[in-house]
């Protein structure tokens, strides 16, 4: 047998530097408060903006389309893996992100390599802001086309960049709508205008913004009143909606051509019933419940506040993405270790998530949290990042 001594030595310069991290076991639902080594905790690190994980029309969707479809699809879309439901799904989301069509993928993750790995050829170009999502990334190393990465929402660096490539036979400009390390909302009124100037498609990435920004969480574009002049739209089903997937919104001729040639989702089995049928609850849920869309800005400007209050470096976050940024990886791991003695669950994330020196504990509050709840938490934070010298009054 070959022995990984190979991995084992990397794996320990991880363990001497404070980063190595095992899972996290939750033995509960994924509420506000979840269940870890047998003790209830407050839960400050999920996606799940809006509560939706837990939601009983998401349950109950999910067990009646158990019954009448059975736990898997057993194919591919694209061979035997269509269901009624899926499309069904497609449609709604195409209307409620107003665009002509919308494509499930498995996850936002393979939405945004399957965009970017099929569309772009060596002719083409894609320019993508330096702090886009790591899916973006991989993506763009799939195709042939040229790179162009632009400082981190620099206006004037996207322009060099869309003057310097005139020659492309198309230009990609691509951008998170919120940026997941820091919640910073992407600039997208002055992006569309460079592209509609310089004549560029331009493909935002909307998985935090999905049920967080625009009227009923329809995203970024929504939110900036940009509808019809964003090309291509990608979101997630997997954070504020509370399921699993990945969705690309535009053109019916984008559809199409993904379709035939996206290779995540030529070569991957389609969603199982439950999660398109919980999927299009939520999206029921997002239209008829707007009160929690609310509840999660009022709960984000609450703790935002008090945290600023207290003197924690919460960065430049728009959103209810809040890293408490601490700068060292190791002092990172350890706030966030002795927040779980608290009671708190708020994970530490160091490089390569995050750049060397930017080491933070990234929250996010939901919808679903008490004032209590972050009052505890809020409190926690306090005692543990004194404690450990990160603060001091
Ligand atoms: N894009 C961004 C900006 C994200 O933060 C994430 C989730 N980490 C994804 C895409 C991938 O989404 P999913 O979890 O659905 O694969």
């Amino acid at each position: 047998m070959r022995d990984f001594s190979f991995l084992e030595s990397e794996i320990s310069d991880w363990k001497k530097a404070g980063t190595y991290r095992p899972l996290t076991e939750i033995e509960s639902e994924q509420g506000t408060k979840v269940e870890i080594n047998g003790k209830k905790v407050i839960q400050l690190s999920s996606n799940n903006y809006l509560g939706l994980t837990t939601h009983p029309k998401l349950k109950e969707a999910a067990i009646t389309a158990v019954k009448k479809y059975g736990a898997g699809t057993g194919s591919v879309r694209t061979i035997a893996g269509t269901f009624d439901m899926h499309e069904a799904f497609e449609r709604d989301l195409a209307k409620f992100k107003h665009t002509e069509a919308a494509l499930v993928f498995q996850s936002g993750f393979t939405a945004n390599v399957g965009v970017l790995a099929s569309i772009l050829t060596e002719n083409d170009v894609v320019i993508s802001d330096e702090l886009n999502h790591a899916s973006i990334i991989d993506g763009i190393r799939l195709t042939k086309a040229k790179r162009r990465i632009y400082r981190h929402v620099d206006m004037e660096d996207l322009e060099n960049a869309l003057k310097e490539t005139q020659s492309a036979r198309v230009r990609f400009v691509v951008t998170d709508g919120v940026f997941s390390m820091d919640g910073d909302i992407a600039p997208l009124p002055q992006i569309v205008a460079l592209c509609e100037k310089y004549n560029a498609i331009i493909m935002v990435d909307d998985a935090h913004a999905s049920g967080v920004l625009g009227r009923n969480g329809r995203g970024t574009v929504d939110h900036f009143d940009l509808n019809g002049r964003v090309h291509i739209q990608v979101g997630t089903l997997s954070k504020a909606v509370g399921v699993l997937g990945g969705y690309v919104a535009g053109p019916k001729v984008l559809r199409d051509y993904l379709i035939h040639r996206a290779r995540p989702f030529l070569f991957s089995t389609s969603h199982p019933p439950a999660v398109t049928a919980a999927c299009q609850a939520a999206l029921d849920v997002l239209q008829s419940e707007p009160e929690r869309i609310e509840k999660l800005w009022a709960n984000t400007r609450f703790f935002k506040s008090e945290m600023k209050k207290r003197g924690f470096d919460i960065g430049v976050s728009e959103t209810p993405i809040t890293p408490i940024i601490v700068g060292d990886d190791e002092l990172t791991m350890k706030l966030s270790d002795r927040l779980l003695e608290e009671g708190i669950y708020a994970q530490g994330i160091a490089f390569p998530t995050v750049p060397t020196g930017k080491a933070r504990v990234r929250t996010i509050v939901t919808a679903d949290h008490s004032r209590e709840e972050l009052e505890f938490a809020i409190n926690a934070f306090d005692i543990c990042a004194k404690e450990l010298g990160i603060k001091r009054d």
